[in-house]
């Protein structure tokens, strides 16, 4: 259309008259010279005539296109001119929530992502949402006046369209212009939000009628807000708070008036007016340009006085333009943070996604995670490791002391997480360093239980009481000969099982590794108690049996593995969400559940028995963690690896299952050897403040007997020491044959156990 147009433009500037013009075909071929001259000489007022006629010519045209324009309005009403979108809960969209399961088990809200800096969102006016409180910041007047003067002066009046300006960018295509222009604010936010911007006809219609429908559905505040908050405003950035930080390093309501100016100024075009840090570049001077524009028409639409104008023509708009300006929404705790990385992952395993599109993904969806989260659980763990001035020692570099811990039920579903010690400053995102999962520290003798003993059990190679030998033994090893070594740098010769565990012996579990084999323990470490950070290397005495490995543990898979010992024998994958839905609720993921055998119910009673040795025996590696739990039993394992390079105290009561970590992240000794078990300690002692008393579960094929401490046989009347014992029931020991007598009878009666404190 628009060519036919120029052709008749050129035409009237042609030397032709009235009649020809009537016949075109015939002009150019016909027409003498001789005739031509004639013509000539009356041809102004011809040409007078002829402008009229095209003119009229011209006019037919419009509003022969007017009409058509209309038309295709008027189908294009009766197709589409409803949108797929909830302004209302357009920031909830735009956010992602966490729920925690309340005491009742009904879900509520514990905390919105907003995305890391990508999006933060800022209420139109000044009183929270959901509280309705006054003291929320909201998007300045100013602010919205800039946009409004420059992009869309008819904003308030108009129905989402406007007419006068539509009929003129009309008028433009017609003449050939690439561009439509005349969007109104909500016509711009229809095009942000459905992300349409083909160059047909039919995409503008779409979108004014989408716009009428908006403007039919929403206040006028609802568009507005919408629309800053979604609007792009070069380089990469979206929405005006995040802006905001981006450019000035501040947040939207502190902005000067030129400064709101400014970020108005880019709209038109963000490559092109999105001003940099240098002054000079063409892109500040463009917007500087571009700004002044706003500003007057500000003043001319009379939304500053002439004063204000001034003084914001004066100022010198310092652009910062620095991505480390951009303000975190919120600093997540490393329980979130885990989460995020959970549910992103998962996200990309199910669909396919990369990382980076699942994590899109993550903030843009509207998802709600149903999470595993105890704000008590994680609030008093907030509370003990942000606590850098008591526990953040300082190494012998200088720098503090790290360390992690993992709060579980015995169901696998995490209750708290801390990755670090100290005051949390900066959000990890899905590639940061999270200590609690990511640091993959040697567990030292906290391997012990769960690479062999528990076997061992198992396996019937051993029971509660079976003598060993503690011993030098000689192994060969990488073609050498290696003897372990103990802790106390000594022999004790003959003991019992109960013992070697209870001091934690080096000797006794790489013996029993031995039996077993390396490839056996190792297979059940990782198989049998989800353990995903050993190596190959790691298939051999020395790590299995005493926990210096080549690859190493992090708290959540040594939490997971240990609540074996406290829930009758289940491993449970450890998880931080039930479920995950998108914002109409559909279930995108579910966590399953099910728990695998991975010990014997009776199995994990012995263990948990002899595992609170560790904390009640009297020469107990973990008894100064006895009173931390007051009323309740707690099971627990000590671990410090190579040159006390890392701590660890493992532990769990009838409620909680928690693993501690301490060590620098640049290895070396730590002065405080007790420190991870305090850490354990401040935490567990905390959250079970007010809980009623509770056992562990015992089960029914694990039975009670008195043992001979020299024999390890059942106990006899004639027996100089005995202690109780716990034994899978078709593994009882016979009776002691060192000492004469009768057989004791069983302490009391077993299956009481369960609902008794013991002694
Ligand atoms: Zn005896």
């Amino acid at each position: 259309m628009s060519e036919k147009g120029e052709d008749i433009f050129s035409f009237s500037n042609d030397d032709s008259d009235v009649n020809d013009s009537l016949d075109l075909n015939s002009f150019s071929s016909n027409a003498t010279d001789n005739e031509r001259k004639k013509r000539r000489r009356k041809k102004t007022g011809k040409q007078r005539i002829l402008k009229i006629i095209l003119s009229l010519f011209l006019v037919g045209v419009i509003t022969v296109s007017l009409v058509i324009g209309a038309f295709l309005l008027y189908a294009f009403t009766m197709v589409d001119g409803t949108m797929d979108v909830d302004l209302d809960n357009l920031a909830l969209n735009f956010t992602t929530t966490i729920y925690t399961q309340g005491e009742n088990g009904e879900w509520v809200e514990y905390q919105r992502l907003h995305g890391t800096y990508n999006r933060i969102w800022v209420p139109y006016d000044r009183k929270d949402a959901l509280s309705g409180e006054e003291s929320y910041d909201g998007i300045p007047e100013n602010l919205v006046n800039a946009f409004v003067a420059i992009e869309d002066k008819r904003f308030r009046e108009h129905d989402g369209v406007d007419w006068k300006r539509t009929a003129s960018a009309f008028l433009n295509l017609l003449k050939g212009s690439k561009s439509y222009g005349g969007s109104t604010i909500t016509q711009q936010l229809v095009k942000n939000l459905t992300s349409d911007d083909s160059k047909e006809v039919s995409r503008k219609v779409r979108e004014i009628m989408r716009a009428r429908y908006l403007e039919g559905h929403y206040a006028k505040d609802t568009i507005i807000e919408c629309y800053l908050n979604t609007i792009a405003l070069g380089h990469g950035v979206y929405g005006v708070e995040v802006a905001s930080n981006y450019y000035f390093n501040k947040s939207v309501n502190d902005l000067t008036l030129a400064e709101c100016a400014t970020l108005a100024a880019i709209t038109k075009s963000p490559s092109y007016y999105a001003p940099d840090k240098d002054p000079e570049s063409k892109n500040s001077q463009e917007n500087k340009k571009r700004r002044l524009t706003v500003l007057n028409e500000m003043l001319s639409q009379k939304y500053i006085s002439e004063k204000e104008y001034e003084q914001a023509k004066a100022e010198e708009v310092k652009i910062i333009a620095s991505k480390d300006a951009m303000k975190e929404s919120e600093i997540n705790n490393y329980f979130v943070e885990a989460l995020i990385v959970q549910v992103t992952k998962d996200l990309a395993d199910k669909y396919g996604y990369t990382e980076k599109q699942a994590s899109e993904m993550f903030y843009k969806g509207g998802y709600k995670i149903y999470s595993t989260v105890d704000p008590k659980v994680q609030t008093t763990v907030d509370e003990v490791f942000s606590d850098s001035e008591k526990y953040g020692l300082k190494g012998a570099d200088g720098t503090q002391l790290q360390g992690a811990i993992t709060v579980m039920d015995y169901e696998g579903h995490v209750k708290g997480l801390a990755g670090g010690i100290g005051q949390k400053a900066v959000n990890l995102g899905i590639s940061g360093f999270n200590r609690a999962t990511d640091a993959v520290r040697q567990p030292g003798s906290t391997m012990k239980p769960i690479s062999t003993y528990a076997l061992a059990i198992e396996r019937g190679l051993i029971n509660y009481s079976t003598v060993v030998d503690d011993k030098k033994d000689e192994y060969k090893v990488g073609g050498k000969i290696w003897s372990p070594v103990n802790w106390y740098r000594s022999y004790k010769g003959k003991t019992t099982v109960k013992y070697a565990l209870e001091i934690s012996m080096n000797t006794i579990p790489v013996q029993l590794v031995n039996e077993l084999t390396p490839q056996v323990c190792f297979d059940f470490l990782t198989q049998k108690l989800g353990i995903t950070t050993l190596n190959e290397e790691d298939k051999n005495l020395s790590p299995l049996g005493m926990g210096g490995t080549n690859g190493g543990i992090t708290t959540l898979e040594s939490a997971a593995a240990y609540s074996v010992f406290g829930n009758g024998g289940k491993y449970y994958k450890p998880s931080m969400y039930y479920y995950v839905t998108d914002q109409h609720d559909n279930v995108l993921l579910k966590v399953d559940s099910k728990p695998s055998v991975a010990i014997g119910a009776d199995t994990a009673t012995i263990m948990n028995q002899l595992l609170q040795n560790v904390v009640y025996g009297s020469e107990g590696t973990g008894k100064a963690a006895a009173g931390y739990v007051p009323n309740m039993k707690i099971y627990a394992k000590t671990g410090t690896s190579n040159d006390v390079n890392d701590l660890w105290f493992v532990g769990g009561s009838p409620y909680y299952m928690a693993s501690c970590w301490c060590g620098y992240d640049k290895l070396q000794k730590i002065g405080n050897s007790g420190i991870a078990k305090t850490m354990w300690g401040a935490v567990m002692s905390k959250i079970h403040t007010g809980l009623a008393p509770k056992d562990f579960p015992v089960s029914d094929y694990a039975v009670k007997r008195y043992f001979c401490t020299q024999s390890g046989g059942l106990a006899t009347e004639g027996c100089e020491s005995k202690a109780i014992g716990w034994y899978k029931k078709n593994n009882v020991p016979k009776v002691c044959k060192q000492h004469e007598g009768a057989v004791l009878d069983a302490p009391d009666a077993e299956k009481k156990e369960s609902t008794e404190t013991q002694n």
